[in-house]
């Protein structure tokens, strides 16, 4: 990706990117080490991948490790995950001890690169306890947490704490998230990049291309939802509100895409019930996607009138900015980042049942041109506060913080909207 920045002043001004340069001088030549668990798959595997290389083009030694584990391992920290997000998941000892172990042989195999790095950045809770395996550590350790962690069950956030209390920082999406730690916290949401296949304009033909190859009927207007099959993403949700919609108001079709990510397992199971509460009807279309479909999700999210992403549980949802950059309303579920993202009435609507998003459906597909004012002030509002440059220009000030040993707990980023008018 040499050269990439230069782009990004095409897209977002020359302004941003001399920030950016200014920003990471004092940290040129400095080694650092992001560590999540998958390469593929969710929002977070989708960031890294764009944002390690800006931060090379940056001077930067930026690398990107992830944790390998069993299927005993994404089990116990898939559980993890929903006890976080709020559920209760009692895990046995037996599983616990297995994620520490684990972890402990991830350190072993990363003992060089970790303990030689400047910076590290942990995501998530599945590489969580490296910290503690990792032996003459040089520099500093940051956890970045991107799952709604605001009401985590207790018993499981009372184990995961001690492993998270010994770095030097955490990060959070949104305030809401953060936990109190003795450490600083920091709060930075995540962002999408305009120029990755996901997100760069189509050309037509590409798209019309794509609509004919999943059979989606070009006359008849369109929703979907992208989104792995999880419970906290509600695919069946958003069945029950395509059927309701659909019931008295025009002949309506459903994407429900989404595919695998490597550390989640519940995947499969999620799909058959999406796929039975979907029996019988053409017009619901359930695609399975590699994880490499990036031009495909991208024209599924412009080929779809609305976008939908009726989450009851969600850290941020990258999908929903995704949506919102093509000029797209949202309806969202009333959780998380979603709510950051969707300005009630103005970028899309906040629901919280099936009956309300298909209230919302009607609704959109009965006002057209509100649903296209809708649309262009949900691609300013992203262009203004959640676009790759902005998060990155975030990461160099928390990092250059942090090398110096600020303890203030500093706010990065509070959303601004000029009501559409950039
Ligand atoms: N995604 C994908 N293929 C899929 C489903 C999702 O590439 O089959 C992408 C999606 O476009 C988005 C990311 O994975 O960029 C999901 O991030 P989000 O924050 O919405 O949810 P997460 O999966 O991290 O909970």
């Amino acid at each position: 990706m040499t050269g990439m920045l230069e782009k990004y002043a095409a897209v977002e001004g020359e302004t941003i990117i001399d920030h950016l340069r200014q920003l990471a001088a004092p940290l040129k030549g400095m080694r650092m080490v992001h560590v999540n668990s998958t390469r593929a798959g969710g929002g977070v595997a989708e960031i890294l991948h764009r944002l390690i290389p800006l931060k090379q083009e940056l001077g930067i030694d930026a690398q990107w490790e992830i944790v390998t584990g069993d299927e005993r391992f994404f089990q116990c920290t898939k559980s993890m995950h929903n006890a976080l997000q709020g559920n209760r998941e009692d895990i046995d000892g037996d599983l616990l001890r297995h994620y520490e172990e684990v972890n402990q042989q991830n350190c072993k195999r990363l003992q060089n690169k970790l303990s030689d790095a400047q910076v590290v950045i942990v995501h998530d809770p599945q590489p969580a306890p490296l910290l503690q395996f990792c032996e003459q550590r040089r520099g500093k350790w940051i956890w970045r947490c991107h799952i709604d962690a605001s009401k985590p069950y207790r018993p499981v956030w009372r184990f995961l704490k001690p492993f998270v209390e010994g770095y030097d920082a955490s990060i959070y999406s949104l305030p809401d998230f953060a936990q109190p730690m003795r450490h600083p916290l920091y709060i930075i949401p995540p962002s999408i990049d305009p120029l990755s296949e996901k997100n760069l304009d189509l050309p037509d033909e590409e798209i019309r291309a794509i609509r004919s190859t999943y059979n989606i009927d070009p006359e008849r207007p369109v929703i979907c939802q992208i989104s792995r099959f999880d419970r906290f993403k509600d695919p069946v949700g958003v069945i029950a509100a395509y059927r309701l919609a659909k019931a008295f108001g025009p002949p309506l079709q459903l994407i429900l895409a989404g595919g695998a990510a490597t550390d989640d397992p519940e995947g499969e199971e999620v799909l058959a019930e999406v796929r039975a509460a979907a029996a019988g009807d053409p017009d619901i279309h359930i695609l399975l996607l590699p994880p490499d479909a990036h031009r495909t999700i991208n024209a599924l999210q412009r080929i779809s009138d609305i976008v939908l992403q009726k989450s009851l549980k969600e850290g941020f949802g990258l999908t929903v900015t995704e949506a919102m950059w093509k000029g797209k309303p949202v309806i969202g579920g009333a959780v998380g980042g979603i709510r950051l993202q969707v300005v009630d009435h103005t970028t899309g609507f906040l629901v919280s049942t099936p009956e309300g998003a298909a209230l919302r459906i009607r609704y959109m597909l009965t006002h057209r041109d509100r649903m296209a004012e809708m649309g262009r002030k949900a691609k300013a509002y992203v262009l203004e506060n959640y676009l790759l440059t902005r998060h990155l220009r975030e990461y160099l000030t928390m990092m250059v913080a942090v090398l110096s040993g600020s303890r203030d707990r500093i706010e990065l980023s509070t959303p601004n909207f000029n009501g559409g008018k950039s």
